[in-house]
């Protein structure tokens, strides 16, 4: 399980020691970027289809962006979560009209805004349902980083690590309805996923899956809590992935594209579901008016006339390539929902195609690729990614692929 590389790299020259290894990384330093573009220090052009894993979805440093920070700044930056300010109230009222969820909490991270979701859950349990603590999630779920939403997420080898894990998230496979009925009982609090699993490699929840999932939990008084932090913010072609399926979770998350590359997440609930009482929850920067500044300028830019037409029509597109290049490789087809996409290495081929070493080849072409395994690769644009830079990473990816 550790993986130290910092062999590989010329420690000690560079500065890179500094740095505590908590990841992969190769030895390439990034310093500017635009729209779909990052250069290096050295000078070289990559095309960026990971954008920070789906986070930034108005590509680099757009003006909307830089614009809110700078205005922003000049008026207030942060007082205190124990005040209100102006735009932490116009946004939360945005997003709220939006989601028709009603309340809204601002935080700083995905992770954070699941911590916060997994206490309100808990809290009500506590009221509402004798004392009911425990949160149903899926096996290869992600949630997180932190030691609860470590917890609630069923990545593979995950597990065994900094045991012992917050108990009380039991695990169901995906799509199976059954096994979620089989494990609801008195304790059962809620059920919490991912519409799209996004890090175990785009599987999607099927609708009637979802359909299902809300009449049960409805059925038997318990929430149902939605991560859209992956999903949510117009990834899959509709402002949250519930919207395609027609029903509402009682708790909804958001993170990722809500603060296009600046840190920012929310925690959306039902009026009637919130129960924190004052001290049960909070932190520093939460609500702070620069970030509700900026995510409400995100938001406006998301909500614009025609911005979802424009990403469901660069989805076709993208769809419409990549299948192309998985019937001339052999591999096995796409799977997703709007920009959030995933092309599946398939069993064909033998030795089957790698979709490591082909992320990794396309890094050496000029293109930035995620491969969440080794059987399928990711793919999470800006959603104003222009049909040109579609068909110039369909190129380089159909290099890389031989
Ligand atoms: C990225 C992600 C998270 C964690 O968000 P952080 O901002 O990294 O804490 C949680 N859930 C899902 C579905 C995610 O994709």
């Amino acid at each position: 399980m550790t993986t130290n590389t910092a062999q590989n790299k010329p420690i000690g020259q560079d500065g890179y020691a500094a740095l505590m290894e908590i990841t992969n990384r190769p030895g390439i330093i990034f310093n500017r970027g635009e729209g779909a573009w990052l250069w290096d220090s050295e000078g070289k052009r990559y095309l960026d289809f990971i954008q920070g894993w789906a986070v930034n979805c108005l590509g680099h440093c757009p003006t909307v962006i830089s614009d809110a920070l700078a205005a922003q700044s000049r008026q207030l930056i942060n007082c205190s979560p124990a005040y209100y300010n102006d735009p932490m109230i116009r946004y939360a009222q945005a997003l709220a009209g939006a989601s028709g969820l009603e309340r809204c909490f601002l935080a700083n991270s995905g992770a954070e805004a699941n911590e916060g979701a997994i206490k309100l859950a808990r809290k009500w349990g506590a009221l509402h349902r004798g004392g009911a603590y425990e949160i149903i999630t899926t096996a290869h779920g992600f949630h997180g980083r932190t030691l609860a939403t470590m917890s609630a997420s069923g990545k593979t080898g995950w597990d065994r690590l900094f045991e012992p894990k917050v108990p009380g998230f039991p695990k169901v496979p995906l799509n199976d309805l059954d096994a979620v009925a089989a494990a609801i009982n008195g304790k059962t609090a809620a059920v919490m996923l991912e519409p799209i699993q996004g890090e175990a490699g785009v599987w999607p929840a099927t609708d009637s899956y979802l359909k299902g999932l809300r009449e049960l939990t409805e059925r038997h008084g318990i929430l149902l809590i939605l991560d859209e932090i992956q999903t949510g913010m117009a990834r899959t072609g509709k402002m949250f992935c519930f919207e395609h399926t027609g029903i509402r979770p009682d708790i909804m998350t958001l993170g990722k594209g809500i603060g296009a590359g600046t840190p920012l997440a929310a925690l959306m609930a039902r009026e009637d579901v919130c129960c924190f009482e004052p001290g049960d929850q909070g932190g520093t920067y939460n609500g702070n008016a620069l970030m509700a500044a900026v995510g409400l300028a995100v938001f406006q830019a998301l909500s614009a006339p025609g911005f979802l037409d424009q990403v469901n029509a660069a989805s076709r597109h993208l769809i419409q390539g990549l299948e192309a290049l998985s019937a001339k490789h052999g591999l096995g087809g796409v799977r997703g929902k709007g920009l959030l996409l995933a092309l599946d290495m398939g069993q064909q081929q033998n030795p089957p195609a790698n979709a490591i070493a082909t992320a990794e080849r396309a890094l050496q072409n000029g293109l930035l690729l995620n491969a969440p395994g080794p059987t399928c690769l990711r793919f999470i644009p800006a959603l104003n990614v222009s049909v040109a830079e579609i068909d110039a990473m369909l190129a380089i990816l159909d290099a890389s692929l031989r």
